[in-house]
């Protein structure tokens, strides 16, 4: 369903004119709806109060779904008079008197974008808002942020468009009721017809996921039917099924060989059976295939059309460079970072192809110790930075989509701030720092000077040791830079199945070789990490594969130390990765808890990692640059995931 929005009768003529529908409601608004049902028309009467009583009272009385699309469409104001007839999507919406901002999350659309202001009375005078900043025109009218405000509570901002057409230069001569219709008819059919496509794109996504939803219901409920289960049992059994059913098992494959239901009185103790031989089958080595039950199509990136510079650092350099770069992005000004960047109900789907990016200042704590589920490497003095949050690559395992609300990528620019920081710390004690954990700064260094600088820093204080972990192949930035051993460039591997099923975007397995190679030879310290080691089907003789690949390219006398460690991942984070990638095999894996990590059984753990050990004792590397990670505890305490 389509709702457009106007606020006067003259705009909503213009929709009325091209999309005949009937009256439905009169009440506090008035609402119209085609004759099929998937296009309403609501006119909520002018002014930002209105509009928002009226859109709060609409939602209210009609409950939408999570797909439905709303556009507010109408007439504003330009700062000058060459704007007139065009039409504009809104990338941000202020309101005039608290300069509050709302942003609607905009995606792969072919308008222009313009920034806009809604005031309480008609603007009739633009000299105060002459300062440009930013790249968009700038817009008025008097009702979009009262619309955005009651929408945004209870949709998402990438299911809500503004539209707006210039009508008048704010010179305080206003058009004509006809001049109005008029002005929007020509922008009706492109419009309905983006929404429309958007709406089949949304609907899509959701069916995909809502299918395998249906599909382990009903398995759900068929078996429970014949077994005694608790709801913790039944939870799990969910978690089984859901993983089963997107790592590709079907129906039949599934439930073959498994117990069935005897009719004996121990209800709960035949659950448990099946449950315990559920897991094994699923979780058994002899999987075949590593294919998802959902092929996964090729993601093409295209990031950064939107910036977000907060007002504060607008003139900065690295802000100055990148908006020189991205000549043809929206360029956008903000108060704060997190105005956008902690925005409720992001579209995390469509963020992973086409991230916006946030240029910050940092103001608050830069430095932070190593995390437990973190190695130290046997350093005293353990600690991380995060001076960009957020990754261009797009691991499906990656923690940062549980940590974070958003993909959008933050940069603080603010780097000065830090090493000053970074300078006392020094005073006190030696650091190792890890520079690179909340994004693939490596990744980055072709646009950003964040790389470089550390390890400038670090070249120059030799009482730091620097990590800077990547899965890039970045070979101009490897030999352009003074190497030293310092500087510990840590690459991670996996194999190259793994990296083209679930680490996108990242380069092959053989180019992070080749830049660990010359890292090596040019007198870095090198690191490999195997770290996460994934349980997929085979893993065992795919990291031994992997191994042997790794030494076609290296020799062992190249690498520092390796770091060990299979795939494990806090609880709440676990939740939120569901979310951000509901399609992924990884999301829904049947895992253990132990102390708030979420993680594979030890026996399983154990096995993977031995596998590795195996292989790297095979090429003659010894067991003192081997770290490992593994789950705190035993087995037995350990619980299960069940949600
Ligand atoms: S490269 Fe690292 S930080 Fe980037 S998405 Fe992958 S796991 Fe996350």
């Amino acid at each position: 369903m389509i709702t457009l929005i106007t606020a006067i009768k003259p705009e909503a003529n213009a929709v009325l004119a091209a999309f005949p529908m009937k009256k439905k409601d009169f009440s506090s608004f008035s609402l119209y709806e085609s004759e099929s049902g998937s296009l309403r028309l609501l006119i909520t009467g002018s002014g930002k109060l209105s509009a928002a009583m009226a859109v709060t009272a609409y939602l209210t009385r009609y409950t939408p779904s999570a797909d439905d699309l709303f556009c507010n469409l109408g007439i504003c104001g330009g700062v000058s008079g060459e704007f007139i007839g065009n039409g504009y999507f809104c990338a941000s919406l202020t309101e005039a008197t608290t300069g509050k901002s709302l942003y609607p999350e905009l995606y792969t659309h072919p308008f222009p974008e313009a920034r806009l202001i809604t005031s309480d009375v008609p603007v009739t005078d633009v000299s105060g808002y002459s300062e440009p900043l930013g790249n968009l025109p700038l817009l008025f009218d008097m009702e979009a942020y009262g619309v955005a405000s009651a929408l945004f509570h209870s949709m998402m901002p990438s299911r809500c468009f503004f539209y707006k057409v210039v009508s008048d230069a704010c010179n305080g001569s206003f058009p004509s009721a006809e001049d109005v219709t008029g002005l929007l008819r020509p922008h009706l059919t492109p419009l309905l017809s983006f929404l429309s496509e958007k709406e089949i794109q949304f609907r899509k996504e959701t069916d995909r996921f809502v299918e395998i939803q249906n599909h382990v219901t009903s398995l759900k409920n068929t078996i429970i039917r014949d077994y005694s289960f608790s709801t913790t049992m039944e939870r799990r059994l969910k978690t089984l099924l859901t993983y089963a059913i997107s790592v590709g098992f079907s129906e039949q494959e599934l439930l073959s060989g498994l117990p069935a239901p005897t009719g004996s009185p121990h209800k709960k103790r035949e659950a448990l059976a099946f449950l315990q031989s559920l897991e094994r089958a699923v979780l058994s080595p002899q999987q075949e295939t590593l294919l998802p039950a959902f092929p996964v199509a090729k993601k093409m990136l295209r990031p950064f059309r939107h910036i977000y510079v907060e007002e504060s650092v607008l003139h900065h350099p690295v802000t100055k460079d990148l908006a020189e770069r991205f000549s043809h992005s929206s360029l956008i000004p903000i108060r704060h970072y997190k105005d956008v960047f902690n925005r409720s109900r992001q579209d995390l789907h469509a963020q992973e192809t086409e991230p916006a990016l946030i240029l910050a200042a940092n103001r608050g704590t830069k430095f932070y110790p190593g995390a437990p589920v973190c190695q130290s490497f046997g350093e005293e003095h353990f600690m991380y930075t995060s001076c960009i949050m957020n990754c261009l690559y797009d691991c499906d395992y990656c923690y940062l989509q549980g940590m974070y609300p958003s993909r959008t990528v933050v940069i603080f620019v603010n780097l000065d701030d830090y090493f000053k920081e970074l300078n006392t710390l020094l005073t006190k004690h030696p650091v190792y720092l890890c520079c690179s954990y909340d994004s693939d700064l490596t990744a980055l260094c072709g646009i950003l000077p964040h790389a470089e600088a550390f390890c400038r820093y670090a070249l120059s204080h030799p009482n730091l040791r620097l990590e800077l972990r990547t899965k890039s192949a970045a070979l101009p930035f490897i030999k352009a830079l003074p190497a030293a051993k310092n500087i510990v460039i840590a690459f991670t591997l996996s194999p190259q199945e793994i990296i083209t099923r679930y680490e996108h975007y990242t380069p092959s397995l053989h180019a992070r070789l080749l830049t660990a190679k010359e890292a090596a030879a040019r007198g870095f310290s090198l690191r490999l990490c195997f770290d996460p080691v994934l349980d997929v089907p085979d893993a065992p003789e795919l990291y031994t594969a992997l191994i042997d690949e790794v030494f076609q390219v290296l020799q062992p006398e190249d690498i520092t130390d390796i770091s060990l460690g299979v795939f494990r991942l806090s609880k709440d984070y676990l939740k939120q990765l569901k979310k951000a990638k509901p399609l992924c095999a990884l999301s829904h894996y049947p895992y253990e808890l132990t102390d708030g990590v979420c993680h594979y059984r030890s026996a399983r753990c154990n096995e993977l990692l031995q596998a590795v050990t195996d292989a790297l004792h095979r090429h003659h590397i010894s067991d003192e640059k081997l770290f490992f990670w593994t789950p705190g505890e035993s087995e037995e305490g350990a619980s299960y995931v069940t949600e």
